[in-house]
């Protein structure tokens, strides 16, 4: 599994990856938490080459993508080098516990 906690509704099936109280699809309160299987298509990508902090320079720079999980939701991973717009990709936090996305 990918340790990317999603939520998922019990009256529509709608899933979403922060945390609320109800589905923001049906405002049913029936939801459930739940962990994505780690599969997901790349929506965007692009590479920080000026990083916001001096501790997160990387020589060369890094990726950050947003991939669209296999149960909905798109969330904002570091990327793999040289991954593209609809690749496919594998999600899974890092041991920093952000979501890295590399190919699947
Ligand atoms: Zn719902």
């Amino acid at each position: 599994m990918s340790g990317v906690a999603i939520q998922s509704c019990g009256a529509c099936g709608r899933s979403w990856q922060f945390r609320r109280a109800a589905c923001p699809a049906c405002g049913s309160s029936s939801v459930a938490e739940a962990e994505a299987g780690g599969g997901g298509t790349v929506w965007s990508v692009t590479t920080v080459l000026r990083a916001p902090l001096p501790e997160l320079d990387v020589p060369g720079g890094y990726g950050i993508a947003l991939v669209t999980l296999d149960e909905g939701p798109r969330i904002m991973c570091r990327a793999e080098a040289g991954i593209s717009i609809g690749d496919r990709v594998r999600v899974a936090l890092g041991e920093d516990g952000l979501p890295r996305a590399s190919r699947a």
